[in-house]
């Protein structure tokens, strides 16, 4: 699914030496290296806090210790996402309450988000899917209105813009109170490692976040609250750092291969692509709000699993991203769900299909991957 190595090949000489310095110098943990690269994020998102920590998961935890989420407080997510957005809540005692999307973007819906709304709901957790955001102008209108956290899970989207009514415009991470991603090495911006960071742009709550990420420790020894130990290597800080400037190139790339996967089965009768910006299905080229995570299309009225098992056999990598409902995870299963209210995800679960989507996809690979799915699907 994703060309690491090629990526690598590239980059070969300033991540080496950004390495190499790290161990010279050996700072291996909360290294000069770790600041920077912070820094550096900081300015790239426009955001006022980036604080690193050790991963994605943790990021999400950490977003929601920060806002003092309480055990029994309800969190609004959604039903088609990776396990991680709700296992976080769960573990920290609250409540999840699952909900649908939307079948074009995948998206949480904001509409169920409205109908999910109960006394004891305290944040919605919006996950920016395959790397786009979602309504996130909508969302936030809810939260002022009923006075709820918004904590963006930006796993996938890191480096998408999003557009206002407005024509005001903002990074995926910096919209709500508190974001968090991931630098899992397969994602946007991925490290040879783990890592993650936690965004924010009030001071108080990176204060706090900044405590509990090390041992909830405000001044050395003092522990005042509950903490963990979260925290980004010095090395993955530098692969990091090495690979910011080239975000928004990595970036175009993706879109660059969504755009012609899009030509080449835009008129098929059983694929849809999948639809970017808010009213078109064309990637323009200076539109950032898509930065496709995935490529994931839809097979309607067709066999998904044995076109998915062709492409595997053909040498193809080809994933379902989801293809158990959330809400249907034995982990995860509630009293409160009801499988009506759940229409859009048990449809995506068995339709959807994504590509191979990265940096270094070239066209013959992209024809041979288009000339294979026409093939089987006639
Ligand atoms: C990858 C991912 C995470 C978790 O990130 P890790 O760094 O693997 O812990 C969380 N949420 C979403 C949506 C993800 O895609």
């Amino acid at each position: 699914m994703v060309d690491l190595k090629g990526q690598y090949q590239d980059i070969k000489h300033s991540v080496d030496n950004a390495i190499q310095k790290v161990i010279d110098e050996t700072s291996f943990i909360n290294g000069p290296k770790v600041k920077e690269f912070q820094t550096n994020l900081e300015n790239y998102l426009g955001v006022k806090h980036v604080i690193p920590c050790a991963n994605g998961t943790d990021a999400l935890q950490i977003a929601m210790m920060g806002v003092g989420l309480k055990p029994g407080d309800e969190v609004i997510t959604a039903d088609f996402t990776f396990a991680a957005t709700v296992e976080v809540i769960a573990l920290l005692g609250l409540t999840p309450v699952l909900v649908d999307v939307d079948p074009n973007n995948f998206n949480i819906d904001i509409e169920c988000i409205k109908k999910a709304i109960t006394p004891k709901t305290r944040a919605i957790v919006p996950v920016h899917l395959f790397g786009q955001c979602a309504d996130m102008e909508a969302i936030l209108k809810i939260a002022k209105d009923n006075n709820l956290f918004v904590i963006e899970d930006n796993a996938q989207a890191i480096g998408a813009s999003y557009s206002f009514s407005d024509g005001s415009k903002a990074k995926a991470g910096t919209l709500g109170d508190v974001a968090s991603t991931s630098f899992f090495p397969s994602k946007n911006l991925g490290c040879y490692g783990d890592g993650g960071a936690i965004f924010t742009n009030d001071d108080d709550l990176a204060h706090t976040i900044r405590g509990i990420v090390n041992h909830g420790m405000y001044k050395r020894y003092h522990h005042d609250v509950v903490g963990v130990n979260s925290r980004l290597d010095s090395i993955q800080a530098a692969v990091l750092d090495a690979k910011l400037p080239k975000l928004d190139s990595y970036n175009q790339a993706r879109r660059n291969a969504a755009k012609k996967y899009n030509t080449a089965f835009r008129i098929h009768p059983n694929l849809v692509i999948p639809k970017s910006g808010t009213d078109c299905d064309n990637i323009c080229d200076n539109c950032d709000c898509h930065v496709f995570h995935q490529y994931t299309l839809k097979l309607k009225n067709g066999d998904r699993d044995g076109l998915v098992a062709h492409l595997n056999a053909k040498g193809i990598p080809c994933g379902v991203y989801y293809p158990i409902p959330l809400h249907q995870q034995k982990a995860y299963k509630s009293k409160r769900y009801d499988e009506a209210d759940f229409k859009v995800t048990n449809q995506l679960s068995k339709e959807v299909f994504s590509l191979p989507m990265h940096t270094e996809l070239e066209d013959n690979q992209i024809d041979y991957i288009v000339n294979t799915i026409k093939e089987y699907l006639g």
